[in-house]
């Protein structure tokens, strides 16, 4: 395994995180307890959970193998999140959090699932980001966090308000352009750096023809081109995945591993490929954001990018809960393909609007 260190915080977290949001049987709660313990000895350190995961069995799962982990001897490091805009809110599912899992002091605590920049205002504004840092004064919180769906500009923003000492973000091999940004702001700020989401929610695994391109050496499968390229980026402290069973915990313990360092050619052949192998896919680059009735484009065609792969989920639910909008905000468009001059995939997004429209309806 391979550690890293989480900003200026001084902890060393492995370059593979244990992501709760994906045990196969989360009501058995003893026998998913036991993957935490499994990943543990195989080197993981940094475990990620939320309220709500998994049927909302996730903390308790996370709580059931604390008491286990900390006879082992090892350090480990727990994260968990609120998503509650209201000061008030946000202590209760902390305090809720402590109880559940275990212990009196979450290492790493997210102001979770920050969407735009309102939202930000908002969290702000209702009191979450105080209620946080007063947790850490207090000595419930080690180091706030937090997590983000917005683009890497934004991020850059939120980092450079400086209340928090890391920052949890979506980032993969397939979409890196879009917070790309936000990393580097993080590395010059001296922040740590979680990856949520390093396989695409599963997109890049399930397809391995479409995204053959990841793999820059002939030993490579998917998963190993997805981590690797994630791994040679030395600003990225954690590549958060979400774990069904101990098989799963094995099969990515054994790709990181196998990690060899990219030579700067091996990376720009996949920053080639993401422009040329992804002639009819949105690449979030987001030179759309252009659009005078301020429709954020690019929100409807990466989601649009299911309708050309097995994609997770449905497409509504990528639009309401990846993106927070809905498909009613196209209504305003008024045809005027600022947006399509400018794509540098020359996608024809009036189209995929409309292919969109259509999918949504049928789901
Ligand atoms: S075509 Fe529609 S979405 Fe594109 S820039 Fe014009 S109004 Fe915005
Ligand atoms: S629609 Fe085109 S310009 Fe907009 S983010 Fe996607 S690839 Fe980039």
């Amino acid at each position: 395994m391979i550690y890293r260190e989480y900003g200026k915080t001084g902890k060393n977290v492995s370059v593979l995180g244990f992501g709760g949001m994906r045990f196969a049987n989360p009501s058995d709660i003893d026998g998913s307890a036991e993957m935490l313990l499994h990943a543990l000895n195989q080197g993981i350190n940094y475990f990620d959970t939320a309220p709500g995961y998994c049927g909302d069995h996730s903390e308790d799962i996370f709580g059931a193998a604390v008491t286990e982990m900390k006879k082992l001897g090892k350090p480990f490091y727990l994260s968990t999140k609120s998503n509650k805009a209201d000061g008030g809110e946000v202590r209760r599912e902390l305090e809720n959090s402590l109880k559940r899992l275990n212990v009196d002091c979450i290492d790493f605590y997210n102001c979770w699932y920050v969407l735009t920049m309102e939202d930000w205002a908002g969290r702000k504004k209702g009191g979450a980001v105080t209620a946080i840092l007063k947790a850490q004064e207090e000595g419930l919180i080690k180091h706030p966090a937090f997590s983000t769906h917005l683009p890497g500009e934004d991020i850059r923003k939120v980092i450079e308000e400086d209340y928090f000492e890391g920052v949890t973000l979506g980032y993969s091999v397939i979409n890196f352009p879009y917070r790309e940004e936000g990393i580097k702001a993080a590395t010059e700020h001296g922040k740590g750096v979680v990856v949520m989401n390093p396989l695409g929610g599963g997109t890049i695994t399930q397809n391995p023809d479409t995204f053959d391109f990841i793999r820059v050496r002939p030993e490579q499968n998917n998963l190993d081109g997805a981590l690797h390229f994630l791994m040679n980026n030395k600003d990225i402290s954690v590549m958060l995945t979400g774990f069904r069973n101990k098989s799963d915990i094995d099969t990515a313990v054994a790709s990181v591993d196998a990690y060899r360092p990219y030579t700067k050619e091996e990376v720009e052949e996949i920053r080639k490929h993401i422009d040329s192998d992804f002639n009819n896919l949105c690449t979030t680059c987001m030179y759309c954001n252009n659009c005078p009735v301020d429709i954020p484009v690019w929100k409807f065609v990466e989601s649009a990018n299911g309708l050309y792969y097995d994609a997770d989920g449905s497409i509504a639910d990528r639009l309401k809960y990846h993106w927070g909008t809905d498909i009613s905000v196209l209504d305003l468009c008024t045809e005027c393909r600022l947006c399509e001059d400018v794509c540098t995939q020359h996608l024809p997004i009036l189209e995929r609007f409309e292919e969109l429209r259509s999918a949504i309806g049928d789901q």
